[in-house]
């Protein structure tokens, strides 16, 4: 694997964070910290896919968001092979980023967010902690629930979750 001087300070940099993720995790165990697996590297970057859609009566979606809520920049938008319901985005990730879930099940809707708090490399693990879960019947509802600066990425996950055979992203910055 080749790499570029960039991507190896960028992933010592990840390394050091691991070291301290761990020390904190050491402090906070009973704090509801849980692994995301769904960590990839590319170019020594730490990524997650922005991916989901729906199907006739169910969808799901992963999307990224940074510490304030905003989109991010992606390094990787796919444009061929198979598309639907699948990985559209690849997005690097830090400490502080927001992981939102969102689930749609017929009118049923639930959207979980997570805060990043440290990565396990090893084990394509994300540690996070959960920022809230919300359910509810109506759109409206939900986000309405849901914490101010998280409502734009929530419900851009939320549509994505509704997308029906999505192909494409639906919060990066474009
Ligand atoms: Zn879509």
């Amino acid at each position: 694997m080749f790499w570029s001087e960039k991507a190896f300070k960028s992933y010592s940099k990840a390394l050091e964070n691991i070291q301290r993720t761990f020390e904190e995790i050491a402090k906070k165990q009973q704090q509801g910290i849980k692994e995301l697996y769904i960590l990839e590297v590319s170019d020594g970057l730490l990524c997650v896919w922005e991916r989901g859609g729906a199907g006739c009566n169910s969808g799901s979606s992963t999307v990224i968001a940074d510490s304030q809520g905003g989109p991010k920049k992606a390094i990787k938008v796919r444009a061929s092979g198979h598309l639907a319901n699948r990985e559209h985005a690849l997005i690097p990730v830090e400490i502080g980023d927001h992981i939102i879930f969102a689930f749609a099940f017929k009118r049923k809707c639930i959207v979980e967010i997570y805060s990043v708090v440290g990565f396990d490399v090893a084990r394509k693990a994300i540690i996070s902690k959960k920022v809230v879960e919300v359910e509810g019947q109506a759109i409206e509802e939900v986000l309405q629930k849901l914490p101010e600066n998280l409502v734009k990425a929530a419900s851009a996950a939320i549509t994505k979750a509704h997308c029906y055979h999505c192909r494409e992203p639906h919060y990066i910055v474009k």
